[in-house]
């Protein structure tokens, strides 16, 4: 099961003997990680059936200044609980498409990079903020894919679908981030402008059992139904890789492609695989 919050999992670490002052004082911490530039990126690329690449995904590190590298859990849960989590998507968006420009320059060849949304992160200004963001790259929506989760689809129904039809005007790809978790939306899915689902790791690490191969397979009929993209995460065995492609997933993100590198270590990457 996934951890309740960042601030609990702080919380109950040993060196806090005060709950409440460890919740505010890492609150306190997370207001200054941006300014005091201690957000990292990751990039993990996403691979085509053939093996071409077909974007890399941004995953967010924290790099505190006591604790460490802390993972995404330890903190986007805490994050959106206390309405900070709009600021750090929005430097994440940034970021990611400021390195997008400069592997560009460096004549490195990055399609796209995905950029990862929270729950209600589906609002009016993340129009806006993407438009800026994409402007001030000079790049086009065609470098971008945003991936949100199936509770932002069934949040609020109007507002998040305009804000999507906005960003398929603009090119922009959105991917339904761990599809198969929820099943709210389900069946509202092929009423809305999405372009690809994203199968969730929990289904892919169980593959070779009966059921998860059967709900792979569905996912995949129904996104091929729906003319929908499909990319699956968590692809750690080859076994899992060929079952997968197999039953026509057309992409791949996992350990077994490739762990999320940083900005120098992505570079290597990119060259060695030129080379
Ligand atoms: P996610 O979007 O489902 O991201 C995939 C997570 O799976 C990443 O964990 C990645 O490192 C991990 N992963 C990738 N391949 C494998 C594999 O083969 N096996 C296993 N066991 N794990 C794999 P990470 O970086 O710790 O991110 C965790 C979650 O934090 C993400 O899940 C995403 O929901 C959230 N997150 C990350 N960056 C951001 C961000 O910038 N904004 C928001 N709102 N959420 C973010
Ligand atoms: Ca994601
Ligand atoms: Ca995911
Ligand atoms: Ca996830």
């Amino acid at each position: 099961a996934k951890a309740r919050g960042g601030a609990q999992a702080l919380l109950y670490a040993p060196q806090f003997d005060d709950p409440a002052g460890a919740a505010l004082m890492l609150e306190q911490d997370l207001h200054h990680a941006i300014d005091n530039d201690e957000l990292r990126l990751h990039f993990q690329p996403q691979l085509w059936a053939d093996g071409r690449l077909r974007a890399v995904e941004a995953l967010v590190r924290w790099q505190h200044p006591r604790l460490g590298l802390l993972g995404p859990d330890r903190f986007i849960p805490f994050a959106e609980e206390r309405g900070l989590i709009g600021a750090i998507d929005d430097w994440v968006l940034r970021r990611a498409l400021q390195l997008l420009s400069r592997w560009d320059a460096l004549g490195l060849p990055v399609p796209r990079v995905a950029v990862n949304r929270s729950g209600c992160g589906l609002r009016r200004d993340l129009v806006e903020r993407v438009d800026a963001a994409l402007a001030e790259q000079g790049l086009d929506g065609t470098r971008l894919e945003i991936e949100i989760t199936e509770t932002a689809l069934s949040a609020d129904g109007a507002e998040a679908l305009s804000v999507l039809h906005a960003l398929r005007e603009r090119q922009i790809s959105v991917a339904v981030d761990d599809f198969g978790e929820g099943y709210s939306s389900l069946g509202q899915l092929h009423r809305l402008p999405i372009d690809v689902l994203k199968i969730d790791r929990s289904f892919v690490r169980d593959i070779g059992e009966p059921r998860a191969n059967a709900m792979v397979a569905a996912v995949l009929g129904m996104a091929r139904a729906l003319g929908l993209g499909t990319l699956a995460e968590g692809v750690e065995q080859p076994a899992q890789q060929q079952l997968l492609l197999e039953l026509g997933c057309e992409a791949l993100q996992g350990f077994g492609c490739c762990r999320p590198l940083a900005d120098e270590p992505l570079q290597t990457w990119l060259r060695g695989r030129a080379a």
